[in-house]
């Protein structure tokens, strides 16, 4: 059966502050864990898909408080990773998973390409189209992408002790101005390019748009303990605003 969404069911991406004044656009790519009502939750459990297989827990909640505090224009992704990762090549082995961290995913299991293309029609292409739209619109204005993840304090057996990471490429100029003023505001671990790089064969928003549109990008990675609750995440986004306040960036309005 085809798949469909509801009509109570959102679209693919939202919006927020389209005409932001600040000079960082925020993007939010595993904002979500929603998967459409037809699907079952993929036949996974109500505890599975409240966890980091399905989303960045609380890095829609500190990508929100930042473009509210920073005039940014914001867009995330409505649905979750799991019905295709928005961050994720389409048709690479990450795109749609049949498992996650060791969690069998049964609905995506045995798609056909038809099915894949669907999915990437339905969530990957709205959002991608909706964040080049806004950078088009905006080309007139100095521009640093802001992607917000987050991440799960244990994975395979390691413990993972940065609270924070700064992720990027080789290029990025404003990565280290992010790193120095996070550094300076925290007494915790600040990873750099922990507890990941960005690889252009492997990610996709930030490597696709930073290039197509010649701007720089950079991603946080929150641990996701830290912004769990709504408390952390305000906490935390107070952090990263005063972090780019603190890099001397112009038109950012007072916190
Ligand atoms: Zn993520």
């Amino acid at each position: 059966m085809a798949l469909a969404l509801a009509s109570a069911e959102p679209a693919a991406f939202e919006l927020l502050n389209a005409g932001g004044k600040s000079d960082l656009v925020l993007l939010c790519d595993h904002a979500s864990n929603r998967i459409p009502r037809q699907l079952n939750n993929l036949g996974i459990s109500p505890q599975q898909l409240n966890s980091h297989i399905a989303l960045d827990l609380g890095a829609a909640d500190v990508a929100r408080f930042l473009s509210a505090s920073l005039d940014a224009p914001l867009i995330l992704s409505n649905y979750s990773r799991l019905m295709i990762d928005c961050n994720r090549l389409p048709e690479s082995n990450g795109s749609i998973l049949h498992s996650n961290d060791g969690i069998a995913i049964p609905g995506n299991l045995g798609l056909s390409a038809a099915d894949c293309l669907q999915r990437r029609q339905l969530f990957f292409d709205p959002y991608h189209e909706a964040i080049n739209n806004l950078l088009l619109a905006r080309a007139w204005h100095t521009t640093c992408l802001l992607s917000i993840h987050s991440f799960t304090p244990f994975l395979f057996g390691a413990d993972r002790p940065w609270h924070i990471g700064v992720c990027y490429e080789d290029d990025s100029v404003y990565a280290s101005q992010w790193l120095t003023a996070l550094r300076s505001l925290l007494d915790v671990p600040v990873g750099d390019n922990q507890p990941y790089s960005i690889e252009t064969d492997v990610d996709y928003t930030l490597p696709f748009h930073g290039r197509r549109h010649a701007i720089d990008a950079v991603m946080l990675e929150i641990r996701q303990d830290q912004i769990s609750h709504l408390l952390g995440a305000r906490r935390w986004s107070e952090i990263i605003a005063r972090a780019w306040q603190q890099s001397n960036h112009s038109a950012i309005p007072d916190l």
